[in-house]
């Protein structure tokens, strides 16, 4: 078989880039060794938000929000293009203090924050509570994004596998071994049961980006950094948008399920759900909104954060010719979709891409081994 474009992986960043590349007319191949979406990408809590996660104004920052601010059109153009809903909600984050040491750690963040012109609100704890009235009363203060908001990952993975499918990316099942060069260039891949022949890969592969051979990535660019989530249910809803305390987080779904969020652990490819885990998710969530106490559990997981040094994303081509990443996105893979897909396909298909890449560039973490031939 020959395409013109190899993508290897099925999370939200290799069918967001099949979609891309498809739309503008090469043939794809999008290689997943389980089902699309079956990872990081169907664990995630689906939060929006550059203010809280891209602590300081600059390029990551400029990244997010470029991301953010496409994020409507995309969610309405997968969904015309699937037919499903992928549960985008406004509504803003709230990123509260429960205590007066946290609520002046998080003033001068604010000041920080407006100095670079992101937009942001301060709140006093009441003010706080009549947006979020189940937000406990220890609240002394919180930051308020109005313009970010939440999807559901598990229904953007299918939405986006089927927008994918339906622009014309064809999906394998196989788990590719290798990254096959000829004359200095990327030229296909081997996969378990054959090579597929392209004029480029993308390697989209999360958090096993390096175990496949011919990567062309530093040595720990990329690692596995464990997350654990747990699901409760309340009815009415108890919130109606994402709160942070800290890193720590809840996320409602419009049907009143929320998402308590999430470990931060490097354990390998442990892929476990621990008591020590839960009790603190719950324990956090139900600090944040004591009313959740009451809430019944209905499940929990674990997958994992393709982390890098430095925690941005690892974007656009690397040493070998042919060869193009869309990975490394760590906490923020969801948020990122929508900008990494438009880049990394514009790269791929020759034209300047909608963002400058150059900060995101694997170069930045040190020297590959790209594939031979
Ligand atoms: C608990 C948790 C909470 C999170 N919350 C958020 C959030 O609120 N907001 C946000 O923006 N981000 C969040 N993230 C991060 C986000 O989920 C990831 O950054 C994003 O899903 C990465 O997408 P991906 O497509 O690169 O990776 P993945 O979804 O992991 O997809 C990679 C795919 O590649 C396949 N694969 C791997 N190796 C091979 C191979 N050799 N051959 C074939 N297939 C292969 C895998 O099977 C997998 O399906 C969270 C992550 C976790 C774990």
């Amino acid at each position: 078989m020959k395409v013109d474009v190899v993508v290897i992986g099925a999370g939200v960043q290799g069918c967001a880039v099949a979609l891309r590349l498809a739309q503008a007319g090469s043939s794809v191949v999008v290689l997943e060794r389980s089902i699309p979406g079956a990872e990081a990408s169907s664990a995630a809590g689906g939060i929006l938000s550059p203010g809280v996660e891209a602590l300081d104004p600059g390029p990551f920052y400029e990244l997010c929000a470029a991301s953010l601010a496409r994020w409507e059109a995309f969610a309405e153009e997968v969904q015309r293009l699937s037919g499903l809903w992928v549960g985008l909600r406004g509504g803003g984050t709230l990123e509260v203090a429960l205590d007066d040491e946290v609520a002046r750690v998080l003033a001068g963040r604010a000041e920080k924050l407006a100095k670079g012109g992101i937009p942001v609100e301060v709140l006093d704890g009441d003010a706080a509570r009549r947006l979020e009235p189940a937000l406990s009363g220890k609240t002394r203060g919180a930051l308020y994004f109005p313009a970010e908001s939440s999807v559901d990952p598990r229904l953007l993975g299918r939405a986006l596998y089927i927008a994918a499918s339906r622009a014309g990316a064809r999906f394998l099942t196989g788990q590719v071994g290798r990254i096959a060069a000829a004359g200095g260039r990327a030229a296909g891949v081997d996969h378990e049961s054959g090579h597929i022949a392209s004029r480029a890969v993308v390697l989209a592969a999360g958090s096993w980006s390096l175990q496949v051979e011919g990567h062309g990535l530093p040595p720990g660019s990329v690692r596995p950094v464990r997350g654990q989530m747990a699901v409760l249910d309340t009815r009415p809803p108890a919130l109606s948008r994402v709160i942070f305390s800290e890193k720590w987080y809840v996320v409602p779904r419009a049907d009143g399920r929320i998402l308590c969020g999430s470990t931060m652990e490097e354990v390998g490819f442990e892929k476990a759900v621990t008591a020590g885990g839960l009790q603190h998710v719950l324990g956090l969530a139900c600090e944040i909104a004591p009313r959740l106490a009451a809430a019944p559990f209905v499940e929990c997981w674990s997958n994992f954060r393709p982390a890098t040094p430095d925690g941005n994303p690892i974007l656009g081509p690397g040493t070998l010719p042919g060869l193009f990443y869309a990975t490394g996105h760590y906490r923020n893979g969801i948020l990122l979709t929508p900008v990494s897909a438009d880049a990394v396909a514009a790269i791929v298909l020759g034209r300047a891409p909608p963002v400058d890449l150059t900060p995101f560039s694997p170069a930045r973490l040190g020297a590959g081994r790209g594939a031979k031939g």
